[in-house]
């Protein structure tokens, strides 16, 4: 099932948002409003033509962030203790990277079953947003592109363009961020169990 965004609400809370971190603030314009959720509906569409299971519009001020997040990672992550390109965080400090989310007003949350099908979802409406005009357009999503990792397995990365960042390393408590909108996030206790993955699309 896909979730439509929740509209106006969101927008005034993201216009709040802005206020609060110094952006320019629009004039609250009811046509003007209309026209975002419009155009923003475009990408929940594009993650339902993608198979994801939902997708919805979020602002920063709907992602929980917590340092528990990213020290856990540090211990409990191999691909950190190997300095592996999925965790490499280029050089940034965490201050930053929890500003770049917060200088984005609208965001998409994907969910899916599937590891890899999301993985290659968030870089392709990453890309269309791209396309659309959206230059910052950018996808957090610890990568699984690959069904052999050739990265787990020694070697380099063949697509490492495609690499994007892990959300952990960006603080973000995923569990809670899902939970708050609805969606199913708990620690799995069998294989069979079904998988409840989320990347983030941050569009503009
Ligand atoms: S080899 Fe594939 S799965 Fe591994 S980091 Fe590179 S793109 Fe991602």
């Amino acid at each position: 099932m896909i979730n439509v965004f929740r509209g106006r609400q969101h927008i005034w809370n993201q216009l709040k948002i802005n206020q609060n971190i110094g952006y320019h603030r629009p004039a609250f314009q009811p046509g003007v409003m209309r026209k975002a959720m419009a155009r923003l509906d475009k990408y929940v569409q594009k993650a339902k033509e993608l198979k994801m299971a939902n997708a919805l519009i979020i602002s920063p001020s709907d992602i929980y962030f917590d340092i528990r997040a990213i020290l856990k990672c540090r211990w409990g992550c191999e691909d950190f203790f190997n300095q592996t390109i999925k965790c490499n965080t280029r050089d940034t400090s965490v201050q930053e990277r929890i500003e770049m989310i917060q200088a984005y007003r609208n965001i998409l949350l994907v969910h899916s079953h599937d590891a890899r099908e999301l993985s290659k979802a968030v870089l392709e409406i990453e890309r269309t947003a791209f396309s659309d005009g959206h230059y910052f357009s950018f996808a957090i999503r610890f990568c699984r592109l690959c069904k052999s990792c050739a990265v787990d397995l020694g070697k380099s990365c063949p697509t490492p363009n495609k690499v994007r960042p892990c959300d952990q390393s960006f603080g973000i408590d995923v569990y809670k961020t899902a939970r708050r909108q609805g969606l199913p996030c708990s620690v799995l206790q069998n294989e069979e169990d079904i998988q409840n993955r989320y990347g983030f699309v941050l569009i503009e």
